[in-house]
């Protein structure tokens, strides 16, 4: 794979040193070719990697089907139109976070992208400003879609990322949610999954792969390999938050979004 100028001014934008970023008399001293875990800062050639990964990976696993929501979920979303739901998302008092928050957070982007980011809750700037990654990790969040060619502004579906967390409300002091929190509000993510019809999710964070995956291993432990969300594939990958503090994972990010945009390119868009 090679990178246009414009990838590699993102790539360094991500603070990502790639082989295929610096001068190949350098390449060598970053590992390339290496069998053993990649240095931090430098990643064998992604392409070569993602074949054996995507092929092995897709559609092989099956994941556990969503449980139904506890009997008292407030929510009912299933057939909401796109007004309706930012409605009953703006009026939503199914849990106690209705209580502190200036605004609901409902998504931003192209209603009919390609993509789908879920992230976790909205922040302090997030809930201010009512939309999604608005802070410093929407500001890596958005250099790395750069980097991959989407964006959320207006463009078209194949270029565009709808982005959605799986709270709608700010959590008090950015405090992790509850349970209960994310079962409640679980039925908005589900039906703007249902109507933007993504063909690739990008789950980032626990949280995200709590939602949609119902599992808690450890990001470390299902990213990597393609999953599989109601038919579509899902890429496990770190919360950009996560990233901010954990330098050296920006590299994995990396090889995360590589894998997706192989997913949709090898396998999505050439199904039958
Ligand atoms: N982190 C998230 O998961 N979502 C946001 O919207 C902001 C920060």
């Amino acid at each position: 794979m090679t990178w246009s100028a414009r990838q590699s001014a993102m790539l360094d934008a991500m603070g990502l040193r790639l082989w295929q970023h610096l001068p190949v008399d350098a390449q060598p001293a970053l590992g390339v070719g290496r069998t053993g875990p990649a240095a931090p800062d430098a990643m064998a050639p992604p392409a070569r990697r993602l074949e054996a990964s995507a092929q092995a990976a897709v559609a092989k696993r099956a994941e556990q089907p969503l449980p139904s929501a506890p009997a008292g979920a407030a929510v009912d979303a299933s057939g909401l139109d796109w007004t309706a739901l930012r409605d009953a998302v703006v009026n939503c008092t199914a849990c106690k976070l209705c209580e502190n928050r200036t605004q609901t957070v409902f998504g931003v982007g192209n209603e009919r992208a390609h993509w789908m980011v879920v992230g976790e809750a909205p922040g302090e700037q997030e809930d201010l400003h009512g939309e999604p990654f608005v802070g410093a990790a929407g500001r890596l969040l958005d250099n790395m879609l750069r980097a991959v060619g989407l964006t959320r502004s207006e463009a078209p579906p194949e270029h565009s990322v709808y982005i959605a967390n799986t709270l709608k409300c700010r959590p008090p002091r950015n405090r992790n949610p509850e349970p209960e929190e994310l079962v409640r509000c679980e039925p908005f993510l589900l039906r703007q999954i249902e109507l933007v019809r993504p063909r690739i999710i990008l789950a980032m964070g626990r949280f995200a792969v709590q939602s949609l995956l119902r599992s808690s291993e450890p990001i470390g432990r299902l990213r990597g390999r393609v999953h599989q969300y109601h038919g579509v594939p899902l890429i496990v990958t770190y919360h950009p938050a996560y990233l901010l503090r954990n330098l050296t994972d920006k590299a994995r990010a990396w090889e995360d979004l590589c894998l997706a945009m192989d997913t949709l390119q090898n396998h999505v868009m050439k199904a039958p």
